[in-house]
């Protein structure tokens, strides 16, 4: 059972796999929280239960499902799950897993996720593996930041982007567990397990607080409120990111400001994002009232 937006994806895969033509690497991308660890999860099942025979949908009650459910299947492999750089020595562990034959059915499955984060000698000894194709072996390679990775390796794989094109189906399985929509929940339509996520840690009602302290950015904005809000969650500084560029968007469309005054608004968060990112040490307050300051001196300029 997967999400029910992410079932058009599987689709295509599985007309490929009942034809025997399904490509042995799998770049699975999209935004965070869309699902595709869950999606390869799945795949995986497919690709390993004993009855599914051609088709891609797992029995549930073989024994290579039970071993599944039970997190001990021989012939899956997940590497990348703690976010942390992945090593030589883990990729060369996935080519003996290759090599080696399987336990149940013909297939062997190998989850790399955030493979993004992988070392250059990692991704070479990746591409080695993903060079000399192996029957009945298939390497999901799982990633939101698709582009940090080589041209190479993505030229060896089947480019499988996730990205939702009917959000009913996520708004509807979203509103079964209580949550009040707001209007900034639409920037985050790509990302349904994200808001879930929110919703199931009570950080809602501060990402609320947080979207409606710029509501009215031209004129004012609640520093001492946004501060407290990023002093508590810093995670959060991406999330207010998010808001000021939907919020300077839209004031372009309602004309209320020029393009070459929207491209340098634009540019103003660009260089706080970088800020953020890059400078050990940062004073976040004053970084946040000088960038707001900006914004509406450019605002201003633009009246
Ligand atoms: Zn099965």
């Amino acid at each position: 059972m997967i999400y029910p937006w992410l079932n058009e994806f599987k689709k295509p895969l599985e007309i490929a796999y009942s034809a025997n033509r399904l490509h042995h690497g799998i770049l699975l991308s999209g935004q965070e929280g869309i699902g595709k660890a869950e999606f390869s999860e799945e795949l995986a099942k497919g690709l390993l239960c004993n009855s599914s025979a051609n088709q891609l949908e797992a029995c549930g009650h073989c024994k290579s499902c039970q071993l599944q459910q039970a997190g001990t299947h021989p012939d899956k492999l997940v590497i990348g799950r703690d976010k942390k750089t992945i090593g030589v020595d883990e990729v060369r562990k996935v080519a003996q897993f290759v090599q080696s034959s399987a336990g149940q059915n013909a297939n062997k499955v190998i989850i790399l996720l955030n493979v993004h984060l992988m070392t250059t000698s990692a991704a070479n000894a990746l591409l080695k593996t993903l060079e000399e194709p192996n029957a009945h072996r298939y390497l999901l390679l799982v990633t939101h930041e698709p582009m940090r990775l080589s041209a190479t390796i993505r030229s060896r794989c089947l480019d499988h982007n996730l990205a939702i094109s009917h959000y009913e189906d996520a708004s509807n399985w979203l509103s079964s567990f209580d949550l009040i929509n707001q209007p900034w929940h639409i920037l985050f339509a790509q990302q349904p397990l994200l808001l879930l996520n929110w919703h199931q840690q009570g950080d809602l009602n501060q990402l609320d607080k947080l979207y409606f302290c710029i509501e009215n950015l031209q004129t004012q904005a609640d520093l001492q409120q946004i501060n407290e809000i990023l002093k508590q969650k810093p995670e959060f500084i991406s999330v207010f990111s998010i808001f000021l560029f939907a919020t300077i968007k839209d004031y372009l469309v309602q004309k209320r400001l020029s393009f070459s005054c929207y491209q340098k608004c634009i540019k103003l968060l660009a260089n706080f994002d970088t800020s953020i990112k890059t400078i050990l040490g940062l004073n976040v307050p004053l970084a946040i009232s000088q960038l707001i300051f900006s914004l509406q001196e450019q605002f201003n300029l633009n009246n």
